[in-house]
């Protein structure tokens, strides 16, 4: 399954997987041994060192979802994230972060870098001169998320790995919110794709885990220090992600449709006053997205007009669920101001651009006209209840 031509149905279907030589089962065995024989044998297996069976054939699969040469699965998003970064850092190193970034990367940089005496600086936007200005002579690693979480801004791939070239550093990408389905960094030149496998990868909220993907030299970087730190993932955890990779340029794509659709009935809808999408003309950045993405995913956000409570709209939801993750086959709703931002002072949530009245919506796979009838009705109703309250 290494031919470079197979197309992505087939890849997430048959990529990695491993052979039931004994039964001549269609999928894969699952191999749930922590012990292996140690005598005439290829390869010593022991699961922290990232190489039973179901662990190297999930990492096939990912490695070729996104055109790297290698792969490793960890135990969270959180833990190949931090394991990528610790890899490459080192005391007195720089590091550079994009702004919009995912709060719990936010919270690894700011709770434990300086204890390890790892400098770091955010970007003032999501622009390629953005990263240069932030480039000091100690700087190691450039690391991008887009889309970002939770407006949806896009930041140029290709430019930005190409800024990381030139200065000799490392660039890493979170590639979470767009999935393997809809942007391969690789391909635009980035070194280290990140994913949050506990979302669009894993697809139906059940499954943390997490995973990096790169050249086998930056991968065995990697693995140096994850074996280490042994954030590893449990194999049946591991045989269950790969099942669900089958169906993930299904249902990804069934994301991408659904999403754009809803983006549009959004946009006219007289209660909501904004609507973040790239796949929107409206988006500024929709013509970069359609230039370096395939598709234009799953999640958008938007907002309701002034007067309308946004608490009381989430209530109203029958299908849609309020919810804190994301990317599942069921539809999810939250509000970045009452989960991922709460944290954030007010006046610094205002900077961000993050109202109160702003609703992140994961769109899932679900028949487009009974997301609409929901949000309708429960639009109809707060609309209804914040009249009565004026
Ligand atoms: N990156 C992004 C963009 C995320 O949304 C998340 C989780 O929400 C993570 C990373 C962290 O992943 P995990 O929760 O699997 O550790």
């Amino acid at each position: 399954m290494k031919d470079k031509k197979t197309a992505l149905n087939t890849l997430c279907v048959h990529a990695g997987e491993l052979e039931d030589k004994q039964f001549k089962g269609a999928i894969s065995p699952l191999y749930m041994s922590t012990s292996y024989a140690f005598e005439d044998v290829d390869v010593k297996r022991y699961p922290r060192n990232f190489n039973t069976p179901n662990q190297e054939a999930l990492s096939r699969q990912i490695a070729a979802l996104e055109h790297g040469e290698k792969a490793l699965v960890f135990g969270s998003g959180m833990a190949a994230i931090s394991t990528a970064l610790m890899a490459f850092l080192h005391h007195g190193d720089h590091v550079v972060f994009q702004k919009a970034l995912y709060g719990g990367t936010f919270n690894l940089v700011m709770e434990e870098f300086d204890k390890f005496g790892i400098t770091y600086s955010f970007t003032q936007g999501p622009a390629p001169e953005d990263f240069e200005a932030c480039i000091r002579e100690n700087t190691k690693v450039l690391f991008l998320e887009t889309p970002s979480n939770p407006l949806l801004s896009i930041t140029d791939v290709e430019a930005v790995a190409g800024i990381a070239r030139k200065h000799g550093l490392i660039s890493m990408l979170d590639n979470t919110f767009a999935s393997p389905v809809n942007q391969n960094p690789i391909v635009l030149g980035i070194d280290i794709v990140i994913h949050s496998a506990t979302k669009y990868l894993g697809g139906h909220s059940d499954i943390l885990a997490g995973a990096v993907v790169g050249s086998d030299a930056h991968i065995d970087k990697i693995f140096q220090l994850g074996k280490n730190l042994g954030g590893n993932l449990s194999d049946f955890t591991v045989w269950l992600l790969e099942r669900s990779i089958k169906t993930l340029g299904l249902r990804v794509k069934a994301q991408n449709r659904n999403a754009k659709k809803l983006a549009r009935f959004l946009e006219k809808h007289p209660d909501v006053s904004a609507v973040y999408y790239p796949g929107l003309k409206s988006h500024p950045d929709y013509a970069l997205a359609r230039k370096q993405m395939k598709g234009f995913g799953g999640m958008l956000s938007f907002e309701l007009r002034e007067g309308l409570d946004a608490r009381l709209f989430m209530k109203e939801l029958r299908l849609i669920k309020p919810s804190m993750s994301l990317a599942g086959v069921e539809s999810t709703i939250s509000s970045p101001m009452l989960t991922s931002h709460a944290l954030l002072s007010e006046e610094d949530r205002k900077v961000q651009g993050i109202s109160d009245e702003l609703l992140r919506f994961s769109v899932g796979i679900e028949d487009k006209k009974d997301l609409v009838n929901d949000i309708t009705r429960a639009l109809d109703k707060v609309a209804a209840r914040c009249a009565d309250k004026v």
